[in-house]
């Protein structure tokens, strides 16, 4: 940087014309090379991928406004808004420029572009060789974190390889089948999936101990995790929602801090990859159920805070963190009012998961005052009595199910101010955060399979 300040002061200085024509070509050099973050011949030794499903622009703007502390003027910046370097493109290999979970993680794990519902494989159902094989090939230790079941279409396309996302079973043996070096390709495994894991026909957890894997199966006990190889599975399928979990809401924030501390002690000496996922943003965005994503959003933030805190302690992490898509088209503000309702999105204190079966479980001709409570057993905010009386009017509805759905979405919606264009996956680039060794490298738009090429050249080069 002195160069720089030599160059400025030389600039202004009028004595000697031609010395400081000189100077300054010299200087301008001199200040190139200083804007390089890191020597091209320095990578990363350590890579920590992290992948907010379902997660737009829209999704991290409006957990900014939700994080905002409303007793001071300014909207104060998150995590997102810090490491922002540039955006993603996400279509599919498939005639539609609509990804699904699985083509886009598959073209984030091995920079091919692939069909919907493809596991890391390609258009021809060949396997791809994905960056968590690769790590693991070069002698690193691997690790991924999820808060849907550890096989679901993010996670699994960095470990297995299958025609069809919905193969959970085939997925799941293949955790331990598919060996690299004569070892499962992934040391650490933290998230949902007893279900598949612990099966009638299988109980996969039981070899993965046979093969010196440590076990625990309660997030509370996270910290009994204190060796490699290590797997914790915390839920049948996916994990409860942030929203509804009272005791551990930020469970993607304490699985990272687990990860992170194991593998800062125990990993190999040449360094760990590991890929930790917000899986269930994508799935309250796909319930447009808006309190719900902002819990999923704050469990994310705060476990992306934690990761920027290693990756600048570290000095020998790269810290990237992108999205596989967005979904919803959620719109922060909605029905031509110019604002939008934290205060009532704060007060929602359920999912609809919880919500509506909660209504649909009442009696056909029950008061006012049993719909009145059973909302606020959820929501701080008061039903007006039309609402009551719409609501009242569901419950003897023929279509009882999807009357209910639809009017109880709507009165959060207007409440709140939210808007959703669809219960699917939209197309709009996606954000790209990075931090640490390299991380320049990401800076501006690129397509999701550069993202997987600049990250194999981040792991190849290693060699
Ligand atoms: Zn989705």
């Amino acid at each position: 940087m002195h160069k720089c300040l030599w160059r400025n002061l030389l600039k202004n200085n009028a004595i000697n014309k031609l010395f400081t024509i000189a100077a300054i070509t010299l200087g301008i050099t001199a200040c190139a090379n200083s804007n390089v973050k890191n020597d091209v011949n320095t990578l990363p030794k350590n890579i920590i991928f992290m992948i907010g499903d379902g997660m737009g622009v829209a999704h991290t703007t409006s957990y900014r406004y939700f994080a905002d502390d409303k007793a001071t003027k300014e909207v104060e910046r998150t995590v997102f808004d810090e490491l922002l370097v540039g955006t993603s493109s996400t279509y599919p290999d498939d005639n539609t420029y609509v990804t699904d979970s699985a083509a886009s993680a598959t073209a984030l794990s091995s920079g091919v572009k692939s069909y919907n519902g493809a596991i890391g494989v390609d258009v021809n159902k060949k396997p791809v060789l994905t960056l968590l094989e690769r790590a693991k090939q070069l002698g690193k230790t691997t690790g991924i974190v999820s808060s849907s079941q550890i096989n679901h279409a993010t996670p699994a396309s960095f470990i297995a390889h299958n025609e069809s996302r919905r193969n959970y079973n085939q997925i799941a043996d293949a955790y331990i089948d598919e060996k690299i070096n004569y070892a499962p390709k992934v040391d650490l495994m933290l998230g949902g999936g007893t279900s598949y894991f612990i099966r009638k026909d299988r109980n996969i957890v039981n070899e993965f101990k046979s093969l010196g894997y440590s076990y625990v199966d309660d997030l509370t006990k996270l910290n009994e995790l204190n060796t490699l190889p290590a797997l914790g599975l915390f839920a049948p399928v996916g994990l409860p929602f942030a929203v509804d979990s009272d005791a551990l809401p930020n469970r993607v924030e304490a699985m990272t801090k687990t990860a992170l501390n194991l593998l800062a002690t125990q990993s190999s000496d040449n360094g760990f990859f590991i890929m930790i996922e917000g899986s269930q943003i994508d799935w309250c965005a796909h319930g447009n159920d808006v309190a719900c994503a902002m819990g999923e959003l704050e469990d994310f933030a705060k476990a992306i805070e934690y990761a920027k805190q290693f990756t600048e302690e570290n000095g020998e992490t790269l810290l990237i963190i992108t999205a596989d898509h967005a979904t919803g088209g959620l719109s922060i503000g909605a029905n031509g009012t110019y604002d939008w309702k934290t205060d009532k999105v704060k007060q929602i204190n359920s999912s609809l998961a919880v919500i509506i079966p909660a209504f649909l479980s009442l009696e056909k001709d029950v008061t006012d005052k049993v719909i009145q409570s059973t909302w606020k057993k959820h929501v701080d905010f008061d039903l007006s009595a039309s609402q009551i009386e719409t609501l009242k009017s569901a419950l003897s509805s023929k279509l009882k199910k999807e009357k209910m759905t639809r009017e109880i979405k709507a009165i959060i919606n207007d409440t709140t101010l939210t808007g959703w264009t669809t219960g699917g996956h939209t197309a709009g680039d996606v954000q790209v955060f990075a931090s640490g060794v390299n991380s320049h490298l990401f800076n501006g738009q690129q397509d999701n399979t550069d993202i997987a090429k600049k990250l194999f050249k981040q792991l190849n080069s290693a060699q």
